[in-house]
């Protein structure tokens, strides 16, 4: 274990959490150990939430080789949120070989049907048990592997999204370019109530003038306007997606091209009902595009490309996974092998 962890106050808890077998149908228990760590009840995580995280995920390739995409941005983006979090920095070489060693000792468990994956989940907690209000002097870091099922089990399909006019995620200033629990918890209640009425995630806007698009859930948005693919700007109350980023970068080799500029929810609104915005998706590591037929904003709902999938957002996701895993060729150089 590297000592200037030890001295950081962070032990070496790596784990390896098996919850299912999608390649054996899905429900099978692992018969993999499942590691777990007693915590004292008074843990500043559990009062305070300081608590971070990453979401990244380990391809089989046909040729058996297994891929991770992106990992060092996702290296970077922990260390980024531990500094917001003021906790200790992992150095990206650890973050890195450590998840490369777990992923390559439990490669049998990386389903192989079209479409699954294993998830890898790094996470850092505080554990020192105290009441008092500062940072930690004492952290786990872990890591959890989960084999995931395809996404999409019935096919690509189109999700409805409700644009948040009440409640807020994030402000400028507060935690929402972090990757932290708490980002969560204050919005599960708008989530709840959108599935009531009928919608499956929350597109927030900006905390501020609740008039800016900011992002869903745990997806960055795009909106196609003809060939132009355009999202938010990085405004420090959106989470960096490593999706997104390769959507910005992925696109003009597609001929599209692509805009980061402040979306104003009332002229999006507008430009949908125009005809001018054809396509919506929203991105991220889970479902890679996500499919948008439906956006509704104070009790307007609008239908996007016809309710189906639309054209470009197929084509970016054929990429994207194909670049994932193996299918295609990978001109930038984001795929990295373990084991
Ligand atoms: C993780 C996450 C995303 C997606 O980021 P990727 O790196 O593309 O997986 C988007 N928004 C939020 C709030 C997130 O937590």
């Amino acid at each position: 274990m590297n000592r200037s962890l030890v001295s950081a106050g962070i032990s070496p808890t790596a784990c390896c959490w098996l919850n299912g077998r999608p390649d054996r149908g899905g429900a099978t228990p692992a018969s993999s150990p499942t590691p777990r760590f007693a915590l004292d009840p008074a843990c500043k995580v559990f009062h305070y939430a300081q608590e971070i995280f990453e979401g990244l995920k380990a391809y089989k390739w046909a040729d058996d080789r297994v891929a991770l995409f992106r990992p060092g941005m996702n290296a970077r983006r922990f260390n980024q949120s531990a500094e917001r979090l003021c906790m200790p920095e992992i150095p990206e070489e650890l973050f890195l070989a450590g998840i490369a060693q777990l992923v390559a000792l439990e490669r049998d468990w990386i389903p192989t049907a079209p479409g699954t994956s294993l998830y890898i989940r790094p996470a850092m907690i505080a554990v020192e048990p105290a009441l008092g209000i500062k940072p930690s002097d004492h952290y786990y870091f872990y890591v959890i592997l989960s084999p995931v099922g395809a996404y999409y089990a019935t096919g690509f399909s189109p999700v409805g999204i409700m644009v948040e006019d009440l409640y807020v995620r994030a402000v400028p200033g507060g935690t929402g370019e972090a990757k932290t629990g708490g980002n969560y918890a204050s919005s599960l209640k708008a989530g709840l109530e959108a599935k009531k009425t009928g919608f499956d995630q929350v597109l927030w806007l900006d905390g501020r003038e609740q008039r800016y698009i900011d992002e869903v859930g745990a997806m960055n948005m795009f909106f196609v306007y003809g060939s132009t693919i355009v999202t938010a700007p990085l405004s420090g109350s959106i989470l960096p997606g490593v999706t997104r980023d390769s959507v910005l970068k992925l696109a003009p080799t597609l001929g599209y091209q692509v805009e980061e500029r402040p979306i104003d929810v009332n002229d999006l609104m507008a430009d949908i009902k125009a005809g001018r915005v054809t396509e919506a998706f929203g991105s991220g590591t889970a479902a890679v595009i996500t499919p948008v037929c439906r956006l509704c904003y104070k009790q307007e709902t609008l239908q996007l490309s016809g309710g189906n999938v639309g054209e470009i957002t197929q084509r970016l996701y054929d990429a994207l996974t194909g670049i994932q895993t193996g299918k295609r060729y990978d001109p930038f150089g984001w795929v990295t092998f373990v084991g």
